[in-house]
């Protein structure tokens, strides 16, 4: 196969796409990366990775990052920096192929491409976030929590990701509020057991936020318990919002079949409705969304993407 044309295009730098290239590169593929925003994904979003199989004592989500661009660019994978806009089905030397077309106007060959887009925060929709994104609300405790020293947050959500953002802050933070709106957490045992044991961090649950107030920054949110329908207003310097996560498959337009939420249908060989298109990590449909399992995806669907190449023209 000539070189004009890569074997595969990996579509984010996450742990899901950073293992798929390594599985890729080590056998021997033509093998391109493409990033829109940064290495690592979602990992830079949180402090520390507790539950990745190796590390007794957890690891820095940066030095985890580091660690697996390194392993991979030390073997000869190529990264680039640019946001995937389009892809589109085309023929090469008879050979279905893809064209992956990106922002900055430049276009890649390829045989297959593996999607790991991951997925991003998904917004609380409510009156004043659109207004005061930036000024007081954000998505994201390790990057904004800093700027809340001694302050009141709240946090809303009762997740994983939730419970984590709460502790992280507890840290720092005068006081910090956890809003969820049943009246048990998700979030794994062992985090809700560490946010009872802080005594700046205080549960309301079984309420929602339906407002975010603030003039030119949050001032307060108006919560609304879910039993009694009551309304109140709760003064705070920020709101960090942790409510779950929606897929980056808005590229994908029509091209492969999605959920109703637009995560990507895939079969057991991580394939989507589409021959040659794979996909793995968070922003495929799955039941556990975890580092350790973006990297189990990245190893499998670079393997069945090999195996697809491999029987390319032979069938
Ligand atoms: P998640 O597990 O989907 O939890 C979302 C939480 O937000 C749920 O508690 C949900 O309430 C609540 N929620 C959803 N929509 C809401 C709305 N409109 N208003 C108010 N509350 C709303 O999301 P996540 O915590 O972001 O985690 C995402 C994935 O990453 C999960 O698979 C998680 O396990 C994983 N993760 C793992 C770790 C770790 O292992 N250390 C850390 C972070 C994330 P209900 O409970 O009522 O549905």
């Amino acid at each position: 196969m000539g070189k004009e044309i890569l074997d595969i295009i990996i579509i984010g730098a996450g742990p899901a796409g950073l293992t798929a290239s390594l599985y890729a590169k080590r056998a021997m593929l033509d093998v391109l990366v493409i990033e829109k925003f940064c290495v690592g994904g979602q990992i830079n979003l949180t402090e520390r990775i507790e539950n990745y199989p190796g590390f007794s004592n957890g690891i820095k989500s940066e030095q985890l990052v580091a660690q697996l661009q390194k392993q991979v660019t030390s073997i000869g994978v190529g990264i680039i920096n640019d946001e995937v806009v389009q892809i589109v089905k085309r023929e090469v030397d008879n050979l279905p192929a893809f064209k992956v077309i990106t922002k900055n106007k430049k276009e890649y060959l390829s045989f297959s491409v593996i999607i790991a887009t991951g997925a991003y925060p998904r917004p609380l929709g409510v009156k004043g976030e659109g207004e005061l994104k930036g000024r007081g609300i954000s998505y994201c405790a390790v990057c904004d929590g800093p700027l809340f020293r001694d302050k009141e947050v709240v946090v809303v959500g009762g997740g994983d990701k939730a419970a984590e953002e709460v502790l992280y802050l507890a840290k720092a933070c005068k006081k910090v509020t956890l809003v969820h709106r049943r009246n048990q957490l998700r979030a794994a045992k062992i985090l809700q057991d560490r946010i009872k044991a802080h005594k700046n961090i205080q549960l309301e649950l079984e309420h929602i936020v339906t407002q975010i107030v603030g003039d030119t920054r949050v001032e307060a949110l108006v919560l609304k318990n879910t039993k009694t329908l009551k309304e109140k207003k709760v003064s705070c310097d920020g709101v960090f919002i942790a409510i779950g996560n929606q897929p980056n498959t808005e590229f994908l337009k029509e091209l492969v079949d999605l959920d109703e939420a637009g995560f990507i249908k895939t079969n057991s060989s991580l394939q989507t409705s589409v021959k040659g298109i794979f996909a793995c990590g968070d922003v495929r449909v799955k039941h556990l969304r975890q580092v350790v399992t973006a990297c189990g995806d990245g190893a499998l669907a670079s393997f069945m993407c090999q195996a697809y190449i491999e029987l390319l023209g032979r069938e």
